[in-house]
């Protein structure tokens, strides 16, 4: 238990949520088990009837798992946190909380690409309508809001393109048309961002990135502002039943420890990885929230501590010359997902945007040539050794190629270039 007043996240990321537990732990306890024994019968009543504080039935609640809801509510600076079973399992819990039939959600184009498949064809068909839109542009976002818009759900840095969405602007225009705002904070992690300060409503994370860290858990989250969208959630929650299981919520805990040193780290680093990338003659273009080249660089200063780990770029050979490169790697690893310690590189017209069709990643600008970086904690040199001999290996371009891309692709802008 916190008994001083702390308010640095550096802190809070090793002491929050440690609870008060028998013979004092100084970390909490696995609570591996599906149900707590009444110690009578009225005493399970009393707990059923919830005029008494206890546990029940994991599902319902279990001390680990609640150690860990109490430590991501303090560093993201909400009421209460719900943990799921996947960073999905705390979209879908929340999107089927806020939404019923007939009503209408508008959502970042550049999401996770699951999201979007969720929202399109799980929920689509049950009647809740939906549009997807840069939500950058703060004009789109105005003209997509409908009567009927019950939710705008923003991710920040949107997956793949980094685009960086303004969220307290987002929030004044979604409040004003009382649609509550939903944001996916998985790519910064509360030590970078915490949209509740800029008016978010509730905030998810994929804790199975930046927060447990070591890319051996699937987690999820949902942190809500009060406790009657707390009770709401919980209630939904509880019949979906995509809960966190006690050992998975003891492993994230355990990573959110090092969650401030590991920013740290995966920031430092991707700014060098990033420079690295513009000086190189192989490279098209680079994405990444830290370089002033960012379209959105200012509204990132505004509301990130950091630019976090994730770099987004082209190489002029295009997709050919970006799966020589990746098959070169020695020391980053081909696979999706993000945030662990490792650095990671995918390619997402492929892998993890691929269910979203072509028409839609192009809209949102997830271009066949994009390839994404999570850069990890590794020491820095190495990491950019690997990506220059793997670079020496990809093909370069035919220079008539990229004229005609440039062309076929007016909507780009800035350092994004198109490259199909
Ligand atoms: C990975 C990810 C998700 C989904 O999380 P899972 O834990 O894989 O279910 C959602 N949003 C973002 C931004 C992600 O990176």
């Amino acid at each position: 238990m916190l008994h001083n007043p702390i308010t640095s996240l550096e802190t809070l990321a090793v002491h929050a949520g440690i609870g008060e537990f028998n013979y004092r732990p100084v970390v909490p306890p696995i609570y591996q088990t599906s149900t707590f024994s009444f110690e009578s019968a009225s005493d399970g009543a009393a707990l059923f009837a919830d005029e008494k504080h206890g546990y029940i039935y994991t599902r319902m609640g279990n001390p680990t798992v609640d150690a860990l809801e109490q430590c991501v509510t303090q560093l993201e600076g909400g009421h209460k946190a719900l943990t799921c079973g996947s960073g999905m399992a705390a979209i879908h819990t929340t999107l089927a909380a806020l939404l019923q039939i007939g009503d209408h959600v508008v959502c970042s184009d550049a999401v996770y690409g699951p999201t979007t498949t969720l929202i399109q064809t799980i929920l689509g068909p049950l009647g809740i309508e939906s549009t997807f839109v840069d939500t950058s542009n703060l004009d789109a976002v105005r003209r997509a809001i409908r009567p009927n818009t019950k939710v705008v759900y923003v991710e920040t840095p949107g997956n793949p393109t980094l685009v960086i969405t303004d969220i307290e602007e987002v929030c004044k225009l979604a409040h004003e048309c009382e649609a509550l705002v939903v944001v996916d904070n998985t790519f910064m992690s509360p030590i970078l961002q915490q949209p509740m300060r800029f008016g978010a409503d509730v905030v998810v994370h994929s804790m199975t990135k930046f927060l447990n860290g070591h890319a051996d858990v699937i987690a999820g989250v949902i942190i809500v502002k009060n406790q009657t969208r707390y009770e709401q959630f919980r209630k939904v929650l509880n019949q979906l039943g995509g809960v966190l299981g006690p050992f998975e919520a003891f492993l994230v805990h355990r990573g959110i420890k090092t969650l401030a040193l590991r920013m740290d780290r995966h920031t430092k680093n991707a700014m060098i990885v990033a420079k690295f990338l513009v000086n190189h003659p192989a490279v098209e273009w680079v994405r990444y929230p830290g370089l002033k080249s960012h379209p959105q660089y200012e509204v990132g200063r505004k509301q990130m501590l950091g630019a976090g780990g994730l770099i987004s770029f082209g190489l002029k050979g295009e997709l050919v010359a970006g799966r020589e490169m990746m098959n070169a790697l020695r020391l980053c690893t081909l696979a999706v997902s993000l945030g662990g310690v490792e650095t990671l590189i995918q390619h997402p017209a492929t892998m993890t945007h691929a269910s979203m069709g072509r028409e839609a990643r192009i809209q949102a600008h997830i271009t066949d040539g994009l390839v994404r970086l999570s850069v990890g904690i590794e020491n820095v040199d190495e990491i950019i050794a690997d990506l220059a001999q793997a670079l020496s290996k990809a093909t370069q371009p035919a220079p008539m190629a990229k004229i005609v891309v440039q062309k076929a692709d007016p909507q780009t802008q800035g350092v994004h270039n198109a490259v199909l």
